[in-house]
């Protein structure tokens, strides 16, 4: 068989969650979608590197979400996307059910800046953060109306956020095979567990993330697409939706790339952040086994 994907040298343990959803008018999120608001949980991974322990893909809404989108113009987030979230629901909590107490998790990838992604961000104190330079650097000096557009409500972040930054680096890119429709990642700890992917678009910076378990290959997208039906089946946002993208012309290309690697390679589980049939499905495959 022709190799499409990267070499995941080291295997990882995953499980997939939501803390929160938000509703939103399907026809926006893509062509052809109804006209009634939909459920889209903002979803979270965990995974468990054999050496680096347990590792974040994002976080999900937390309550401080209310509390930095109670005022103007930043309540204009809420009007628009209606968050339901409920205390249990926080990443936090949902892994410390599971037995992981939040003081583990040594790294939080973030994907992109957008509050449904860093929600959790305050209820990890030994994490450090990784994610790509360009992701924070469009958001970190927005305010005011210029945070809203770009769906960053400051409170989020924690004070002492630049401290625990760990940014990517561009130095551990590796060459991806030829035949995979992105052409290079980021190598997370350099040991070939984790690849950084470049998906922007949706917001500037934007990162998926390649990785495999002992059974299955990954690829964590982010918002690339809202829902796995829109790469499947080709299916792009309502031009309304590129209003919030930092660029209309990247996404296409991040969107045409995604649907591509599912073409050529049907078996690879791609998981959209908010795609409920993906978290549903392959929610707990990597459960302990
Ligand atoms: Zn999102």
């Amino acid at each position: 068989m022709i190799n499409t994907l990267p070499n995941t040298s080291v295997k990882v343990r995953l499980r997939l969650y939501a803390a929160g959803y938000c509703l939103h008018p399907e026809w926006v999120t893509i062509r052809g979608g109804s006209l009634r608001a939909c459920r889209f949980p903002a979803g979270f991974a965990l995974i468990e590197h054999p050496v680096r322990g347990p590792v974040l893909f994002d976080t999900g809404y937390a309550s401080r979400f209310f509390a930095g989108t109670a005022r103007l113009p930043m309540s204009v987030y809420r009007w628009l996307t209606p968050v339901a979230y409920r205390e249990e629901e926080s990443a936090a909590n949902q892994l410390r059910r599971d037995g992981i107490e939040p003081e583990r998790v040594r790294y939080v990838i973030v994907s992109h800046f957008h509050a449904d992604h860093i929600g959790g961000l305050g209820d990890f104190p030994s994490a450090r953060f990784v994610y790509l330079p360009e992701a924070y650097e469009e958001v970190r000096h927005c305010h005011g109306f210029a945070a809203l557009r770009k769906g960053f409500v400051r409170e989020l972040v924690p004070d002492d956020f630049v401290d625990r930054a760990l940014p990517l680096d561009r130095a551990h890119t590796v060459p991806f095979p030829p035949e995979c429709p992105f052409p290079q990642g980021i190598d997370v700890f350099g040991d070939g567990s984790l690849y950084a992917v470049d998906v922007p678009g949706h917001a500037a910076g934007q990162i998926g993330l390649f990785l495999s378990t002992e059974r299955h290959d990954y690829f964590l997208c982010a918002d690339t697409v809202w829902a796995s039906r829109a790469f499947r089946e080709s299916r792009l946002p309502h031009p309304l939706a590129g209003l919030i993208m930092s660029s209309r012309h990247r996404y296409r290309e991040s969107f045409e790339r995604l649907h591509e690697l599912h073409k050529r390679c049907p078996q690879l589980r791609i998981v959209p952040s908010h795609c409920r049939e993906a978290l549903e499905r392959w929610g707990t495959e990597g459960a302990p086994l």
